[in-house]
């Protein structure tokens, strides 16, 4: 079992899934096959939608005379005739709709086993969300006792180990973190549905963080019964890589088509405007007036055009790094969504650990909700932690236009002439004016006509970074005098400052010592190089204003800084490779630093603290311990100038 993760936005990934039948691209949808009514065969689901797994119900199997036997017979592919990967549900399902079911969880994982399951799933207990938190806690040791058994007992078929606990997320972490030590191949997060259904978004998303939490990054998540294609941008974007889905083919059943803003009823509904391959040729009346057989047929097959269009999306923005913007859009759809969404700025923290430290392309605003991003919660710790001001004096400024250093650029030297550090009131907060260019306060883009939110939180960070810098005097940018005659060095001043933001200030000041200077782009004026002591230490990269580490700062940085920090600690096997300037990979690092995040520069070490290369990381430690396969860190060729 290997699970490899391609691309990543935060917590969602694009990854390659390799079962026995196939690789399964993820982020995918599994359609959920009743072996008793076919309502798109699944065939056409392979050929003719191009989905490689779907999902079907042991339990129905296992209870059907007839299919029972073919099943054991020859098997569930050729029982299907479906040629990619089979997951197989238990009867936990079952056991939620209608009650007790009357099997055995070692009878059901050898019944998954004897008709050829590619993956199949534990029969876990169901927490339903009104349950205590003693019943839901009770209920999660027998589950977890069933996984135990099912893993032993798995043989070469792959396992779901459903991750439980109710509403609770405590248990629903601690059901996780147990799972993960096991012998598992994936994790779904079950008994949601009921939240799905009654529209209890924000307590979903506290669900699927919390397991998450616990979770191992190295298999695959499955948000059990979510296949709406409005939850997918949602669900993809707190880290779940597979989803399912039965409602394409019980609502076509029942006349309801399915789209990205909702679910409508063909009786309600006042136009057909679908472009879908499904619906193309028909008007709402031609489609009312067919039999009700062929009515569910085309329906079905509009369900599930809607949902693979959605994905190819989802995939899209994961790629484009900017798939924060449509889980916002696609959260407008419905207030519950909206709901989910403004629910997870309470998990801002933890979202944190995956956001990347630039993205490619602007940052949008959507609207206020956008400030629950953990791009806003990491520029507000770090203004506030790793700001040295350059004077004891202040200067406030409202925003007027990008980048501020052009548009204020007599103010600020005014200002910084008559000792006060010009400080501009941005919708991120405050931002020095040395600051101005780095990701993603020069790249992101704002509507001029401003929400109250947005104000309220700028005028609190500012007053709260004023009060913590310790400014002796605080003017408004009006109020700055004349005569200023302080000397100072802006490039220095922004070289160091966005240093200390980017590795923090003791990092920074190893690397900055002697003399510092800087070279510019001819062409821009902006700062390119960093020489200290007459070494390269720094490239700074005009995309994202951040630095690139070269290997002189990267030495300056191990002599003075204590292991861990900022480095990718390697195996010896790989050594050979790195210091060749080869790629890091997953399954040879022996320890990281836990503050490292996408994207950001680090230090590639032997076990010995010895020196081999400087890249990026494209992991976080968790994940560079636990996936057997991928690229940890994008290392830099040997000269190390991408400058
Ligand atoms: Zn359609």
């Amino acid at each position: 079992m290997v699970f490899e993760i391609l691309r990543r936005d935060g917590l969602a990934r694009i990854g390659r899934f390799q079962t026995r039948a196939g690789v399964i691209e993820t982020p995918a949808l599994l359609p959920v096959v009743n072996p008793k009514i076919a309502t798109v065969p699944p065939r056409e689901l392979y050929d003719e939608f191009g989905f490689r797994a779907l999902i079907t119900n042991s339990y129905i199997i296992k209870n059907s005379p007839g299919l029972k036997e073919k099943a054991l017979e020859e098997g569930l592919h050729k029982l299907l005739d479906f040629d990619g990967t089979i997951m197989t549900d238990s009867g936990t399902f079952q056991s939620h709709m209608y009650g007790e079911v009357e099997v055995t969880n070692e009878e059901m994982v050898q019944f998954q086993k004897d008709i050829g399951s590619d993956i199949g799933t534990v029969l876990d207990i169901f927490t339903e969300p009104y349950w205590t938190k003693q019943q839901t806690a009770d209920s999660i040791v027998t589950t977890l006792e069933r996984m135990q058994v099912a893993c032993d007992m798995k043989g070469d078929m792959m396992i779901n180990g459903v991750v439980q606990g109710s509403v609770y997320q405590d248990l629903r972490e601690d059901c996780a973190r147990k799972m993960a030590t096991m012998d598992v191949d994936v994790h779904p997060i079950g008994g949601v549905v009921p939240l799905m259904e009654q529209y209890r978004y924000a307590e979903l998303v506290d669900v699927v963080i919390s397991s998450k939490k616990g979770l191992n990054p190295n298999r695959p998540v499955h948000l059990f019964g979510a296949g709406h294609p409005m939850v997918l941008a949602l669900a993809a974007l707190m880290g779940c890589d597979l989803f399912d889905s039965a409602s394409y083919a019980k609502f076509a059943r029942d006349d309801r088509m399915m789209f990205i803003d909702g679910t409508y009823r063909l009786a309600d509904m006042q136009s057909l405007d679908c472009n879908c391959p499904a619906c193309r040729g028909y008007t709402l009346e031609s489609l009312r007036k067919l039999t009700r057989d062929e009515r569910t047929k085309i329906i079905a097959r509009h369900n599930l055009y809607q949902i693979t269009s959605e994905l190819a999306l989802v995939r899209r923005y994961i790629r484009e790094g900017r798939l924060w913007e449509l889980a916002e859009m696609r959260c407008r759809a419905h207030p519950a969504l909206l709901d989910g969404l403004r629910r997870l700025k309470e998990h801002k923290a933890f979202l944190e650990r995956t956001e990347p430290i630039s993205r490619d392309g602007a940052m949008f605003y959507t609207g206020s909700e956008s400030r629950g991003r953990p791009i806003f919660h990491r520029y507000a710790e770090r203004i506030m932690t790793r700001y040295v001001p350059p004077t004891d004096k202040a200067a406030i400024f409202p925003e007027g236009g990008k980048p501020y250093n052009r548009v204020y650029f007599n103010e600020f030297d005014k200002a910084m002439r008559a000792g006060y550090t010009p400080i501009v009131m941005s919708p991120f907060g405050p931002v020095p004016a040395e600051l101005d260019e780095i990701y993603p306060l020069a790249q992101s883009l704002f509507p001029e006509i401003t929400d109250a939110e947005t104000v309220s939180e700028s005028d609190n960070l500012t007053f709260d970074f004023i009060e913590r810098m310790g400014f002796k005097e605080v003017i408004e940018y009006d109020e700055i005098p004349e005569d200023g005659t302080m000397e100072y060095d802006p490039d220095v001043i922004r070289a160091k400052a966005i240093a200390n933001y980017q590795f923090g200030v003791d990092v920074a000041d190893a690397m900055f010592r002697g003399k510092i200077d800087i070279v510019k782009s001819r062409k821009t004026g902006k700062i390119r190089n960093v020489i200290s002591d007459g070494e390269h230490i720094l490239s700074l990269r005009a995309g994202d204003g951040l630095y690139t580490l070269r290997p002189e700062g990267a030495v300056r940085i191990l002599e003075r800084i204590p292991s861990p920090r900022m480095r990718v600690i390697v195996n010896d096997d790989s050594v050979p490779f790195v210091s060749e300037g080869r790629n890091a990979f997953a399954q040879f690092v022996l320890d990281a630093d836990d503050e490292i995040r996408p994207m950001e520069e680090v230090i590639v070490v032997d076990k010995d603290d010895k020196f081999l290369a400087t890249g990026r990381a494209l992991l976080i430690k968790s994940e560079m311990k636990s996936l057997k396969k991928g690229i940890a860190v994008k290392v830099r060729t040997g000269s190390g100038d991408e400058a």
